[in-house]
């Protein structure tokens, strides 16, 4: 819907940017905006985890020799409330347009409340992809995780296994040798996808064994996960592989249902924006790893966070007609 650019009057409950995600990209978003004293909101859910809060070593990003992704997002977060950054609990569930005072706002919903705003900032972040083979479901929880840093420290002593050949399977296959007995990484190639010098760091391990060219075809146990059926891709012989853990890491999907209707999704729904963050639709913008883009880190997540706040400033600016620069 085209808006009327003449200078819009809003009421004071009315946010200028409401932020949805509160990791990398959209703490980012929120700290730009709220410098630039835009009434902001940024509603953060505790449901889901975000990528960065899951990582136990951060070590590229720029300035910072070593941190974790807790204590990264605790400070970034502390400088954006300094600035003046609302911040609001609760799980998005839908946006849509709405007139106010003959305004076309945003209105955003979720766990019961609802918000009014000018512009919005998905930076929602992604979710975990499933194996999707039998007991995934049924062993998560009981030995089956996506997240070692929540989960790694129950399987002290005890055999794990790693699904996937990524950075964050081999990060986190290096992070789970500080509990496991043996940490076996399953890809399904011959060669990881991870960068080479945490190839280098799981290599040297000598906790790290691999399973390559196989893939989890079963997960078996009692109450509990006792063990793995492996498939090798060349060969398609089976293997039963004992382990009291199952942590899968083969990457994410966008976290976009709430946007489903609203914005242009790709294929795999992640959302397409250009360049200035801006979507398909006029007054939305997305930043972080709920686009899609070709590097996802936390570095370019907070980039996009600082251009999205950037041009939703802009926007914002113009529709209550006062002159940008
Ligand atoms: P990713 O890079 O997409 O890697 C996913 C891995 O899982 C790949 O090795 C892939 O195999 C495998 N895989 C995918 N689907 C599978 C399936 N159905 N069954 C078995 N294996 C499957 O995901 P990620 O490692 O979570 O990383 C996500 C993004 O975050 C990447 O851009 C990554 O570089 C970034 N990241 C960066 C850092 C860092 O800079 N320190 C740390 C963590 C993540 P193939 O290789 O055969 O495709």
């Amino acid at each position: 819907m085209q808006q009327n650019r003449s200078k819009v009057n809003m009421p004071g409950d009315v946010y200028d940017i409401v932020i949805i995600g509160g990791g990398p990209a959209g703490l980012t978003a929120g700290l730009y905006a709220a410098r630039s004293k835009m009434k902001t909101l940024m509603i953060e859910s505790f449901s889901v985890m975000g990528q960065a809060t899951m990582t136990d070593l951060i070590e590229n990003y720029p300035g910072i020799e070593k941190t974790n992704g807790f204590d990264l997002i605790t400070k970034v977060k502390g400088q954006a409330v300094s600035f003046g950054l609302e911040c609001a609990q609760g799980t998005v569930t839908g946006i849509g347009r709405h007139s106010r005072d003959g305004v076309s706002v945003w209105k955003i919903s979720g766990d019961g409340k609802e918000y009014e705003t000018l512009s919005v900032i998905a930076a929602s972040g992604a979710y975990p992809r499933k194996i999707g083979v039998p007991g995934e479901k049924e062993f998560t929880g009981k030995g089956v995780s996506y997240c070692a840093t929540c989960d790694g420290a129950f399987f002290r002593g005890k055999d794990i296994l790693v699904v996937g050949g990524g950075n964050t399977a081999v990060e986190e296959a290096l992070y789970l040798t500080k509990f496991g007995k043996k940490v076996t990484v399953v890809h399904r190639r011959d060669r990881l996808r991870a960068s080479g010098v945490v190839q280098e760091r799981a290599f040297a391990s000598d906790k790290i064994d691999f399973a390559w060219n196989s893939v989890v075809e079963e997960i078996r146990g009692g109450e509990k996960v006792e063990s793995v059926l492996l498939r090798n891709v060349k060969t398609d012989g089976m293997t039963e592989l004992a382990c009291d853990g199952v942590f899968v890491f083969i990457g994410w999907n966008a976290n976009t249902g709430f946007l489903e209707g609203v914005v242009e999704l790709d294929e795999k729904g992640a959302v397409l924006a250009d360049d200035e963050m801006k979507t398909s639709s006029e007054g939305v913008f997305a930043a972080g790893d709920c686009r899609r883009k070709v590097l996802n880190q936390i570095v370019t997540a907070c980039g996009d966070g600082a251009v999205a706040a950037y041009s939703a400033e802009q926007y914002v600016q113009e529709l209550k007609g006062i002159a940008y620069h």
